[in-house]
């Protein structure tokens, strides 16, 4: 390797930004390097749901789910105000669909509508039920040869077999494969690709939502011999806020110079890992969990924060949260769980603070969640709740990481991941909190069961609780007794899933100085640059919706730069 070279564009960061930024900048002519800090493509994005939120996308549309920008905006002055990054909103709305037309037509990165997936406040003027969520497609790592080593895998908690990924669709199948005989044939398909795959392979190549989506972005990387630099950091910039003209990248314990005739975007996903901004920018106590890639230590915020760049550090709480917990995996480490959608919502779940108390609607966003932690902490601990079930919930619907109709609850047990109790009062003895405070609560909650209303937090209420609770039980999807002992109970922790403060740009991705002028040369996109929803989290994709459509037009502006 030469110590010094010169490309058109440098891209540090392969997550789903940077690799969107690299291949849109490659299919424009331009000469590209992409530079990796870890031995594999994918961060964060590689073990994320994949989706993204894209207003009036034509993916949707021809799937008959309408849907328009103009409801979109309408929704977002709701929810973060009609002057918050307008310019920024305005260029992610009108760019959204043309970027995901783009890569679907020009590149292996292919996308499907999710149908019916609700906006998180959907009960606010705009909000859609249908129309705006995006899958990549399903991906074979196989296309990959033996390149698919450098694809990082999801987490262990949302693989089984030790390696293969099952998406939303397959879990019915996979539940009831003795119930009939599609779902056996269905069940041991599955199985058959996956064994025939770990003959060749550490792990399945069927992949699913983020780690197709970062297969897919890695193999249309590759078709067009786009260089990718393995364990190279960015490490400095050289230029100053008058103008970027390259990087130093260190590679193997040597630095190489490279010079960048039309810039630098910094996509290394933003500082989930960095002690200094999580406590400069996170809300106390400062959560300990992240669920941030290893290598996110905060880059490319401090190396434009050096030179002069505006960082955006208010936004409300300055992440985008999930209550986690804490699983203990099958090599003795300590695994997290994020409590997303699969059982919060469904009706015979309670979560209490200390004083044994609810202090939110359950079936809220993860984020939402999270933030009513904050808000009960300030006045009863809620750092860390409780998730609170009896046994035939448990059976159902599962809670976190034990999946529906697990045979073996007893690991979990004895891991201390779950609780369990055959009283509420020995349940709270366990869990160190209020007893009375949690048997008032379950008598209250269960009387909710009957009437179909939760006169304190409204669960059920919102299109998005119905959608991820149970349309079985009546009167109310999310809300059912907690009676049949034994009781358990999982405990969680907020966990940032992304960070929303970070460079502030300008709606063409270029890094800002604090005077407010772009620094020529120096773009950030991904979790790099301040997240253009002002810290709120409108629905799902709202961070990877806008690190694709951003790297997008960094990579166009980039191309007509002089
Ligand atoms: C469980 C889970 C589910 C999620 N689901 C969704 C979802 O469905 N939709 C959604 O919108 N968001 C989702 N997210 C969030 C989403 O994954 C992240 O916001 C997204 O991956 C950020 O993309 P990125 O490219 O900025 O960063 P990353 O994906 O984290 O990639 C950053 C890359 O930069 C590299 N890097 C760091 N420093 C350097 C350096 N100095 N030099 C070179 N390289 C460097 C890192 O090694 C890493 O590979 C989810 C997250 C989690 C944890």
């Amino acid at each position: 390797m030469a110590e010094d070279r010169e490309v058109d564009l440098l891209i540090a960061g392969a997550g789903p930004a940077g690799m969107a930024a690299a291949l849109v900048a490659a299919l424009e002519g331009l000469n590209v390097l992409l530079c990796e800090k870890s031995g594999q493509v994918g961060g964060t994005g590689s073990t994320s749901a994949g989706t993204l939120w894209i207003p009036g996308n034509r993916q949707s549309r021809a799937a008959g789910f309408d849907d328009s920008a103009a409801d979109a905006d309408r929704y977002l002055d709701a929810l973060i105000g009609r002057d918050t990054n307008r310019a920024l909103r305005d260029a992610y709305l009108t760019t959204g669909p043309d970027a995901i037309d783009y890569f679907s037509s020009r590149t292996e990165l292919k996308f499907l509508p999710c149908g019916p997936h609700p906006d998180y406040r959907s009960n606010m003027p705009g909000a859609a039920f249908a129309g705006r969520a995006i899958v990549p497609q399903p991906f074979d790592g196989r296309l990959l040869g033996d390149a698919f080593a450098r694809v990082r895998p999801p987490i262990p908690e949302f693989m089984v077999l030790g390696g293969m990924m099952v998406g939303k669709a397959d879990i019915p199948p996979l539940l009831n494969r003795y119930r009939s005989l599609s779902d056996f044939s269905y069940a041991a398909k599955l199985f058959i690709r996956y064994l025939t795959d770990r003959l060749r392979y550490r792990r399945g190549t069927r992949l699913m939502m983020g780690n197709a989506l970062v297969g897919r972005l890695f193999y249309s990387l590759r078709q067009r011999d786009v260089p990718i630099l393995f364990d190279a950091r960015l490490a400095g910039l050289t230029g100053d806020r008058n103008g970027i003209s390259g990087a130093r990248i260190s590679v193997g314990g040597r630095e190489i110079t490279v010079r960048a005739r039309k810039g630098v975007v910094l996509a290394t996903g933003g500082y989930g890992r960095n002690k200094r901004w999580r406590n400069a920018f996170m809300p106390q106590p400062v959560p300990v969990h992240s669920m941030s890639h290893a290598g996110n230590t905060g880059d490319g915020l401090t190396l434009g924060e050096s030179l002069g760049a505006a960082v955006a550090p208010e936004h409300c709480t300055s992440g985008l949260w999930t209550p986690v917990s804490v699983t203990r995996r099958s090599d003795g480490s300590e695994g997290l769980f994020p409590h997303l959608a699969m059982d919060r919502a469904k009706p015979g779940l309670i979560a209490v603070n200390a004083a044994g108390r609810r202090f939110v609607n359950e079936a809220c966003s993860y984020h939402d969640f999270v933030l009513a932690m904050f808000e009960s902490h300030k006045t009863e601990p809620a750092i860390p709740a409780f998730l609170i079930c009896d046994a035939p919930f448990l059976r159902r619907y599962g809670l976190g990481a034990v999946y529906p109709g697990h045979r073996n609850i007893a690991s979990f047990k004895r891991s201390g991941y779950l609780t369990s109790a055959a009283t509420l009062d020995d349940l709270a003895a366990k869990l160190c909190i209020d007893a009375d405070g949690l048997r008032a609560t379950v008598k209250r909650h269960n009387g909710f069961a009957i009437t179909g209303i939760d006169t304190d937090f409204g669960k059920g209420e919102t299109d998005l609780n119905r959608f991820n609770g149970d349309a079985a039980c009546k009167p109310n999807p999310c809300i059912g007794t907690l009676a049949a002992p034994p009781f358990y109970a999982v405990t969680v922790w907020p966990a940032d899933i992304a960070v929303s403060s970070g460079l502030a740009t300008d709606a063409d991705a270029r890094v800002l100085a604090g005077d407010g002028r772009p620094i020529p040369g120096l773009y950030a996109c991904g979790n790099d640059m301040a997240s253009v929803m002002g810290g709120s989290y409108p629905g799902p994709g709202t961070t990877l919706g806008p690190a694709l459509v951003f790297a997008y037009r960094a990579a166009m502006h980039a191309r007509d730069a002089a």
